[in-house]
Protein backbone atom coordinates (compact mmCIF):
# COMPACT_ATOMS: atom_id res chain seq x y z
CA UNK A 1 0.00 0.00 0.00
CA UNK A 2 2.97 2.52 0.98
CA UNK A 3 4.32 4.36 -1.92
CA UNK A 4 8.42 4.00 -1.49
CA UNK A 5 9.90 7.29 -2.81
CA UNK A 6 12.11 6.95 -6.02
CA UNK A 7 14.64 9.31 -4.03
CA UNK A 8 16.66 7.91 -1.81
CA UNK A 9 16.51 10.22 1.40
CA UNK A 10 18.43 7.97 3.68
CA UNK A 11 20.88 6.10 1.58
CA UNK A 12 19.54 3.27 4.38
CA UNK A 13 18.38 0.65 2.08
CA UNK A 14 17.97 -2.66 4.04
CA UNK A 15 14.76 -2.87 4.21
CA UNK A 16 14.50 -7.11 4.62
CA UNK A 17 16.17 -7.28 7.88
CA UNK A 18 15.70 -5.83 11.35
CA UNK A 19 17.73 -3.11 12.11
CA UNK A 20 21.18 -3.84 13.66
CA UNK A 21 23.25 -2.14 16.04
CA UNK A 22 25.57 -0.58 13.11
CA UNK A 23 22.40 0.35 11.00
CA UNK A 24 21.16 2.62 14.14
CA UNK A 25 23.97 4.24 14.22
CA UNK A 26 24.45 5.22 10.84
CA UNK A 27 20.34 6.62 10.96
CA UNK A 28 22.17 8.60 14.29
CA UNK A 29 25.09 9.97 12.40
CA UNK A 30 21.95 12.07 9.75
CA UNK A 31 20.53 13.88 12.76
CA UNK A 32 23.16 16.76 13.47
CA UNK A 33 22.07 17.83 16.98
CA UNK A 34 23.20 14.35 18.38
CA UNK A 35 26.52 15.27 17.65
CA UNK A 36 26.81 17.98 20.03
CA UNK A 37 27.59 17.55 23.54
CA UNK A 38 25.45 19.28 26.25
CA UNK A 39 26.56 19.83 30.14
CA UNK A 40 30.09 18.44 28.48
CA UNK A 41 29.28 15.57 27.54
CA UNK A 42 27.32 13.12 24.85
CA UNK A 43 23.42 13.82 24.39
CA UNK A 44 21.50 11.49 25.36
CA UNK A 45 18.04 11.94 24.02
CA UNK A 46 15.31 10.19 25.23
CA UNK A 47 12.42 12.60 24.85
CA UNK A 48 10.61 12.03 21.48
CA UNK A 49 7.57 11.29 22.99
CA UNK A 50 7.22 15.53 23.26
CA UNK A 51 9.19 16.15 20.17
CA UNK A 52 11.57 14.43 17.92
CA UNK A 53 14.96 15.50 16.04
CA UNK A 54 15.15 15.97 12.55
CA UNK A 55 17.34 14.25 9.86
CA UNK A 56 19.48 16.48 7.89
CA UNK A 57 17.50 15.87 4.91
CA UNK A 58 14.35 17.10 6.52
CA UNK A 59 15.15 20.40 7.09
CA UNK A 60 17.38 20.27 3.82
CA UNK A 61 14.04 20.22 2.36
CA UNK A 62 12.54 23.02 3.98
CA UNK A 63 15.73 25.57 2.92
CA UNK A 64 15.29 24.59 -0.53
CA UNK A 65 11.88 24.97 -0.86
CA UNK A 66 12.38 28.63 -0.11
CA UNK A 67 15.04 28.79 -2.33
CA UNK A 68 13.95 27.02 -4.65
CA UNK A 69 9.59 27.56 -5.41
CA UNK A 70 8.35 29.63 -2.43
CA UNK A 71 5.06 30.91 -3.49
CA UNK A 72 1.52 31.28 -2.59
CA UNK A 73 -0.16 27.78 -3.46
CA UNK A 74 -3.36 27.23 -5.77
CA UNK A 75 -3.90 30.91 -6.79
CA UNK A 76 -1.12 31.93 -8.48
CA UNK A 77 -0.85 31.90 -12.72
CA UNK A 78 2.89 32.04 -12.41
CA UNK A 79 5.79 29.51 -12.87
CA UNK A 80 6.32 29.21 -8.95
CA UNK A 81 3.23 29.30 -7.58
CA UNK A 82 2.53 26.11 -10.07
CA UNK A 83 5.70 24.48 -9.07
CA UNK A 84 4.31 25.11 -5.11
CA UNK A 85 1.48 24.11 -5.32
CA UNK A 86 2.42 20.72 -6.90
CA UNK A 87 5.39 19.91 -4.01
CA UNK A 88 2.31 20.81 -1.50
CA UNK A 89 -0.38 18.39 -3.34
CA UNK A 90 2.98 15.91 -3.98
CA UNK A 91 3.55 16.35 -0.29
CA UNK A 92 -0.19 15.50 1.20
CA UNK A 93 -0.10 12.41 -1.16
CA UNK A 94 3.28 11.04 0.46
CA UNK A 95 1.79 11.77 3.46
CA UNK A 96 -1.66 10.24 2.82
CA UNK A 97 0.13 6.93 1.46
CA UNK A 98 1.77 6.91 4.71
CA UNK A 99 -0.73 6.18 6.84
CA UNK A 100 -2.91 4.15 3.74
CA UNK A 101 -5.43 7.56 3.02
CA UNK A 102 -6.47 9.15 -0.12
CA UNK A 103 -5.15 12.41 -0.85
CA UNK A 104 -8.69 13.82 -0.64
CA UNK A 105 -8.93 13.05 3.13
CA UNK A 106 -6.06 14.34 4.94
CA UNK A 107 -6.18 18.10 6.00
CA UNK A 108 -3.38 20.02 7.03
CA UNK A 109 -3.25 21.71 10.64
CA UNK A 110 -0.93 23.19 13.05
CA UNK A 111 -0.36 20.51 14.56
CA UNK A 112 -2.47 17.56 16.42
CA UNK A 113 -4.19 19.82 18.68
CA UNK A 114 -5.53 22.13 16.06
CA UNK A 115 -6.87 18.90 14.21
CA UNK A 116 -9.13 17.32 17.41
CA UNK A 117 -10.66 20.63 17.87
CA UNK A 118 -11.38 21.17 14.32
CA UNK A 119 -13.37 18.51 14.67
CA UNK A 120 -14.80 19.42 17.80
CA UNK A 121 -15.75 23.09 16.13
CA UNK A 122 -16.96 21.30 13.18
CA UNK A 123 -19.30 19.47 15.43
CA UNK A 124 -20.28 21.78 17.58
CA UNK A 125 -20.87 24.57 14.23
CA UNK A 126 -23.56 21.37 13.07
CA UNK A 127 -25.19 21.67 16.45
CA UNK A 128 -26.07 24.95 16.46
CA UNK A 129 -27.33 24.48 12.83
CA UNK A 130 -24.55 25.34 10.61
CA UNK A 131 -23.87 23.35 7.30
CA UNK A 132 -27.47 22.50 6.07
CA UNK A 133 -29.19 18.87 5.88
CA UNK A 134 -25.38 17.67 4.91
CA UNK A 135 -24.11 17.92 8.47
CA UNK A 136 -27.35 16.86 10.53
CA UNK A 137 -25.75 13.52 11.12
CA UNK A 138 -23.24 15.06 13.20
CA UNK A 139 -25.45 17.30 14.99
CA UNK A 140 -25.13 16.67 18.88
CA UNK A 141 -28.09 17.23 21.34
CA UNK A 142 -28.14 16.69 25.07
CA UNK A 143 -29.96 13.19 24.69
CA UNK A 144 -26.07 12.19 23.49
CA UNK A 145 -22.93 10.90 25.01
CA UNK A 146 -19.28 11.66 24.02
CA UNK A 147 -17.09 8.59 25.18
CA UNK A 148 -13.12 9.34 25.89
CA UNK A 149 -11.02 7.30 27.91
CA UNK A 150 -8.49 8.40 31.49
CA UNK A 151 -5.64 7.75 29.48
CA UNK A 152 -5.82 10.82 27.13
CA UNK A 153 -3.71 13.39 26.63
CA UNK A 154 -5.76 16.86 27.52
CA UNK A 155 -5.40 17.55 23.85
CA UNK A 156 -7.76 14.46 23.24
CA UNK A 157 -9.68 15.65 26.44
CA UNK A 158 -10.64 19.14 26.71
CA UNK A 159 -11.69 20.06 23.17
CA UNK A 160 -14.67 16.82 23.97
CA UNK A 161 -15.72 18.60 27.37
CA UNK A 162 -16.42 21.82 25.39
CA UNK A 163 -17.96 20.01 23.03
CA UNK A 164 -19.76 18.94 25.25
CA UNK A 165 -20.46 22.31 27.27
CA UNK A 166 -21.56 23.74 23.74
CA UNK A 167 -24.27 20.99 23.05
CA UNK A 168 -25.63 20.08 26.46
CA UNK A 169 -24.10 16.34 25.30
CA UNK A 170 -23.02 14.38 28.49
CA UNK A 171 -19.43 13.35 28.47
CA UNK A 172 -18.48 9.50 29.41
CA UNK A 173 -14.93 7.60 29.94
CA UNK A 174 -13.63 4.75 30.16
CA UNK A 175 -11.83 4.20 33.46
CA UNK A 176 -7.77 2.71 33.76
CA UNK A 177 -7.24 0.14 36.46
CA UNK A 178 -4.55 1.79 39.25
CA UNK A 179 -1.95 0.35 36.86
CA UNK A 180 -3.45 2.52 33.85
CA UNK A 181 -4.83 -0.69 31.82
CA UNK A 182 -7.90 0.21 30.26
CA UNK A 183 -11.05 -1.49 31.72
CA UNK A 184 -11.89 -2.65 27.83
CA UNK A 185 -14.49 -5.00 30.24
CA UNK A 186 -16.56 -1.54 30.55
CA UNK A 187 -17.04 -0.64 27.28
CA UNK A 188 -20.29 -2.68 26.31
CA UNK A 189 -21.58 -1.07 29.46
CA UNK A 190 -20.40 2.72 28.64
CA UNK A 191 -20.72 2.51 24.83
CA UNK A 192 -25.16 2.70 24.13
CA UNK A 193 -27.77 4.04 21.83
CA UNK A 194 -26.80 7.26 23.18
CA UNK A 195 -23.18 7.76 22.08
CA UNK A 196 -22.31 9.39 19.11
CA UNK A 197 -18.47 9.98 19.37
CA UNK A 198 -15.79 7.43 20.81
CA UNK A 199 -12.05 9.31 21.17
CA UNK A 200 -8.92 7.30 22.25
CA UNK A 201 -5.69 7.14 22.04
CA UNK A 202 -3.84 4.90 19.84
CA UNK A 203 -0.82 4.75 22.00
CA UNK A 204 -0.49 6.17 25.38
CA UNK A 205 1.77 9.34 25.51
CA UNK A 206 2.47 8.67 29.28
CA UNK A 207 2.47 4.84 29.61
CA UNK A 208 3.39 3.79 25.95
CA UNK A 209 0.98 1.51 25.63
CA UNK A 210 -1.10 0.38 22.36
CA UNK A 211 -4.39 -0.07 22.44
CA UNK A 212 -7.12 -2.38 21.35
CA UNK A 213 -8.50 -0.30 18.42
CA UNK A 214 -10.38 -2.88 17.21
CA UNK A 215 -12.69 -3.24 20.26
CA UNK A 216 -13.29 0.19 20.62
CA UNK A 217 -14.44 0.56 16.86
CA UNK A 218 -16.42 -2.60 17.19
CA UNK A 219 -18.35 -0.75 20.08
CA UNK A 220 -19.09 2.19 17.89
CA UNK A 221 -20.20 0.14 14.86
CA UNK A 222 -22.65 -1.30 16.84
CA UNK A 223 -24.61 1.70 17.58
CA UNK A 224 -23.35 4.11 15.00
CA UNK A 225 -21.18 6.61 16.74
CA UNK A 226 -18.06 8.53 15.03
CA UNK A 227 -14.42 6.99 15.88
CA UNK A 228 -11.19 9.76 16.47
CA UNK A 229 -8.22 8.21 16.70
CA UNK A 230 -5.09 10.07 18.38
CA UNK A 231 -2.25 8.95 16.39
CA UNK A 232 -0.01 11.65 17.76
CA UNK A 233 1.75 8.86 19.63
CA UNK A 234 1.61 5.68 17.13
CA UNK A 235 2.14 7.43 13.41
CA UNK A 236 5.76 8.23 14.38
CA UNK A 237 7.02 4.85 15.89
CA UNK A 238 4.23 1.70 14.67
CA UNK A 239 2.96 0.73 11.17
CA UNK A 240 -0.66 2.65 11.00
CA UNK A 241 -2.80 1.92 8.31
CA UNK A 242 -5.97 4.49 8.67
CA UNK A 243 -8.32 1.81 6.16
CA UNK A 244 -7.16 -1.52 8.01
CA UNK A 245 -8.05 0.39 11.28
CA UNK A 246 -11.42 1.28 10.12
CA UNK A 247 -11.66 4.63 12.22
CA UNK A 248 -13.30 7.64 10.91
CA UNK A 249 -10.81 10.25 12.38
CA UNK A 250 -7.16 10.45 13.25
CA UNK A 251 -5.00 13.63 14.48
CA UNK A 252 -1.34 13.51 14.45
CA UNK A 253 1.38 15.82 14.82
CA UNK A 254 4.60 16.14 12.49
CA UNK A 255 6.96 17.11 14.78
CA UNK A 256 6.73 14.09 16.86
CA UNK A 257 7.85 11.94 13.48
CA UNK A 258 11.16 13.75 12.31
CA UNK A 259 9.22 16.48 10.85
CA UNK A 260 8.90 20.21 11.48
CA UNK A 261 7.28 22.39 13.98
CA UNK A 262 4.16 24.15 12.82
CA UNK A 263 2.44 21.03 10.76
CA UNK A 264 0.16 18.37 11.64
CA UNK A 265 -3.06 17.04 9.88
CA UNK A 266 -6.13 15.50 10.28
CA UNK A 267 -7.26 12.32 8.44
CA UNK A 268 -10.54 11.50 7.98
CA UNK A 269 -13.33 9.45 5.31
CA UNK A 270 -13.73 11.73 2.15
CA UNK A 271 -17.52 11.67 2.55
CA UNK A 272 -17.58 12.65 6.10
CA UNK A 273 -15.23 15.74 5.43
CA UNK A 274 -16.95 16.96 2.70
CA UNK A 275 -20.41 16.81 4.71
CA UNK A 276 -19.08 18.61 8.15
CA UNK A 277 -19.11 22.16 8.16
CA UNK A 278 -15.48 24.64 8.41
CA UNK A 279 -13.98 25.60 11.36
CA UNK A 280 -12.19 27.97 10.37
CA UNK A 281 -13.26 30.49 7.65
CA UNK A 282 -12.28 32.80 4.98
CA UNK A 283 -10.09 32.80 1.98
CA UNK A 284 -8.67 29.75 -0.19
CA UNK A 285 -11.36 27.44 1.36
CA UNK A 286 -14.48 28.83 -0.60
CA UNK A 287 -16.44 28.46 -4.18
CA UNK A 288 -18.42 31.49 -4.34
CA UNK A 289 -18.92 34.56 -1.76
CA UNK A 290 -21.17 37.57 -1.89
CA UNK A 291 -22.10 39.71 0.92
CA UNK A 292 -24.47 37.16 3.06
CA UNK A 293 -23.29 33.89 2.15
CA UNK A 294 -20.26 31.89 0.82
CA UNK A 295 -20.40 28.36 -0.98
CA UNK A 296 -17.49 25.70 0.61
CA UNK A 297 -14.85 24.05 -1.49
CA UNK A 298 -15.01 20.23 -0.82
CA UNK A 299 -12.66 18.28 1.57
CA UNK A 300 -9.45 19.07 2.22
CA UNK A 301 -9.73 22.66 1.00
CA UNK A 302 -12.91 23.46 3.04
CA UNK A 303 -10.78 22.75 6.47
CA UNK A 304 -7.66 24.90 5.07
CA UNK A 305 -8.43 28.87 5.16
CA UNK A 306 -5.77 31.43 4.44
CA UNK A 307 -2.42 31.35 3.41
CA UNK A 308 -0.87 27.05 4.21
CA UNK A 309 2.38 25.90 5.69
CA UNK A 310 3.77 24.92 2.69
CA UNK A 311 7.37 24.95 3.44
CA UNK A 312 6.79 22.42 6.21
CA UNK A 313 4.26 20.23 4.46
CA UNK A 314 7.20 19.42 2.14
CA UNK A 315 9.36 19.15 4.97
CA UNK A 316 6.60 16.62 6.84
CA UNK A 317 6.48 14.41 3.01
CA UNK A 318 10.55 14.26 3.47
CA UNK A 319 10.23 13.35 6.36
CA UNK A 320 7.37 10.38 5.81
CA UNK A 321 9.84 9.27 3.22
CA UNK A 322 12.57 9.18 5.52
CA UNK A 323 10.85 6.95 8.17
CA UNK A 324 8.80 4.97 5.00
CA UNK A 325 12.55 4.14 3.22
CA UNK A 326 13.55 2.32 6.38
CA UNK A 327 10.22 0.22 7.54
CA UNK A 328 7.95 1.16 10.05
CA UNK A 329 7.84 -2.41 10.83
CA UNK A 330 11.89 -2.63 11.57
CA UNK A 331 11.57 0.93 13.62
CA UNK A 332 8.65 -0.51 15.50
CA UNK A 333 10.74 -3.90 16.49
CA UNK A 334 13.84 -1.82 17.15
CA UNK A 335 11.76 0.52 19.60
CA UNK A 336 10.25 -2.75 21.16
CA UNK A 337 13.73 -4.13 21.78
CA UNK A 338 14.74 -0.81 23.58
CA UNK A 339 11.99 -0.72 25.31
CA UNK A 340 12.00 -3.77 26.79
CA UNK A 341 15.43 -3.16 27.86
CA UNK A 342 14.36 -0.07 29.32
CA UNK A 343 11.53 -1.76 31.41
CA UNK A 344 13.85 -4.85 32.46
CA UNK A 345 16.84 -2.37 33.45
CA UNK A 346 14.61 0.35 35.50
CA UNK A 347 12.54 -2.57 37.25
CA UNK A 348 16.00 -4.07 38.79
CA UNK A 349 16.50 -0.76 40.60
CA UNK A 350 15.92 -0.17 43.85
CA UNK A 351 13.81 2.12 44.79
CA UNK A 352 12.58 2.74 41.25
CA UNK A 353 8.55 2.00 40.29
CA UNK A 354 8.05 1.82 36.38
CA UNK A 355 4.07 2.24 35.44
CA UNK A 356 2.02 0.88 33.52
CA UNK A 357 0.76 -2.44 33.07
CA UNK A 358 3.10 -5.44 32.27
CA UNK A 359 0.75 -7.35 30.05
CA UNK A 360 0.21 -4.78 27.57
CA UNK A 361 1.90 -4.35 23.93
CA UNK A 362 3.97 -1.08 24.40
CA UNK A 363 6.29 1.46 22.09
CA UNK A 364 9.30 2.12 23.61
CA UNK A 365 8.40 4.79 26.24
CA UNK A 366 8.66 4.04 29.91
CA UNK A 367 7.51 6.63 33.04
CA UNK A 368 8.93 5.83 36.11
CA UNK A 369 9.36 7.60 39.94
CA UNK A 370 12.56 7.37 42.19
CA UNK A 371 11.15 6.92 45.16
CA UNK A 372 11.91 10.03 47.88
CA UNK A 373 13.12 12.26 44.95
CA UNK A 374 11.13 14.71 42.97
CA UNK A 375 10.92 13.56 39.29
CA UNK A 376 11.98 17.84 38.53
CA UNK A 377 15.20 16.74 40.68
CA UNK A 378 15.66 13.67 38.62
CA UNK A 379 15.32 15.51 35.28
CA UNK A 380 18.08 17.91 36.15
CA UNK A 381 20.18 15.37 37.51
CA UNK A 382 20.16 13.23 34.31
CA UNK A 383 20.11 16.83 32.49
CA UNK A 384 23.29 17.37 34.15
CA UNK A 385 24.72 13.64 32.63
CA UNK A 386 23.62 14.80 29.09
CA UNK A 387 20.62 12.68 29.26
CA UNK A 388 17.00 14.61 27.95
CA UNK A 389 14.08 13.39 29.73
CA UNK A 390 10.63 14.22 30.34
CA UNK A 391 9.14 15.14 33.60
CA UNK A 392 5.61 16.38 35.04
CA UNK A 393 2.20 15.89 34.20
CA UNK A 394 2.71 14.97 30.56
CA UNK A 395 -0.31 16.71 29.74
CA UNK A 396 -1.87 14.01 31.20
CA UNK A 397 -2.99 14.79 34.95
CA UNK A 398 -6.36 12.58 34.92
CA UNK A 399 -4.09 9.41 34.33
CA UNK A 400 -2.08 10.73 36.91
CA UNK A 401 -4.34 10.73 39.20
CA UNK A 402 -5.28 7.12 38.45
CA UNK A 403 -1.97 5.78 39.08
CA UNK A 404 -1.89 7.98 42.53
CA UNK A 405 1.06 10.04 41.65
CA UNK A 406 1.20 13.77 40.46
CA UNK A 407 4.56 13.62 38.42
CA UNK A 408 6.33 10.85 36.38
CA UNK A 409 9.63 10.94 34.44
CA UNK A 410 9.69 9.83 31.08
CA UNK A 411 12.00 8.36 28.89
CA UNK A 412 10.78 8.08 25.36
CA UNK A 413 12.85 6.40 22.52
CA UNK A 414 13.00 6.76 18.68
CA UNK A 415 15.18 5.05 15.83
CA UNK A 416 17.95 6.71 16.27
CA UNK A 417 18.50 5.56 20.33
CA UNK A 418 21.04 2.78 20.93
CA UNK A 419 21.23 0.13 23.25
CA UNK A 420 24.32 2.47 25.06
CA UNK A 421 21.99 5.16 25.25
CA UNK A 422 19.64 2.89 27.16
CA UNK A 423 22.26 1.40 29.43
CA UNK A 424 23.10 5.54 30.00
CA UNK A 425 19.76 6.49 31.37
CA UNK A 426 19.63 3.14 33.28
CA UNK A 427 22.73 3.41 35.16
CA UNK A 428 21.92 7.18 35.74
CA UNK A 429 18.91 6.47 37.65
CA UNK A 430 20.62 4.07 39.36
CA UNK A 431 22.91 6.74 41.18
CA UNK A 432 20.12 9.41 41.53
CA UNK A 433 19.40 8.22 44.96
CA UNK A 434 23.30 7.95 46.49
CA UNK A 435 22.98 11.75 44.73
CA UNK A 436 20.16 13.09 46.80
CA UNK A 437 21.31 10.95 49.95
CA UNK A 438 18.03 8.75 49.75
N1 LIG B 1 -1.90 13.50 21.84
C1 LIG B 1 -0.85 12.84 22.33
C2 LIG B 1 -1.01 11.38 22.68
C3 LIG B 1 0.36 13.49 22.50
O1 LIG B 1 1.42 12.82 22.99
C4 LIG B 1 0.45 14.86 22.18
C5 LIG B 1 1.70 15.61 22.43
O2 LIG B 1 2.48 15.27 23.29
C6 LIG B 1 -0.68 15.49 21.65
C7 LIG B 1 -1.84 14.79 21.49
C8 LIG B 1 -0.64 16.93 21.25
O3 LIG B 1 0.29 17.12 20.23
P1 LIG B 1 0.66 18.58 19.74
O4 LIG B 1 1.14 19.31 20.96
O5 LIG B 1 1.75 18.37 18.73
O6 LIG B 1 -0.56 19.17 19.18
Amino acid sequence: MREIPVTSVTGHADTQHPLSSSEVARIKADFEILEHPINGTDLVYLDSGATSQKPRCVYEAEQHYYETANAAVHRGAHSLAVEATELFEQARETVASFIGARSNEVVWTSNATEALNLISYSLSNASAGLGGSAAERFRLTRDDEILVTELEHHANLIPWQELAFRTGATLRYVPVTEDGALRYDLLEELVTESTKLIAFTHVSNVLGTITDVERFVQAARRVGALTVLDGCQSVPHLPVDVKALDIDFMAFSGHKMLGPTGIGALYGRAELLDAMPPFLTGGSMITVVDMEHAEYLPSPQRFEAGTQRIAQAHSLATAASYLDEIGMERIAAWEEHLGTLLLEGLSQLDGVRVFGPTDAPRIGTVPFEVMGVHPHDVGQYLDSRGIAVRVGHHCAQPLHRALGVTATTRASTYLYNTEEDVAALIAAVGSVREYFGV
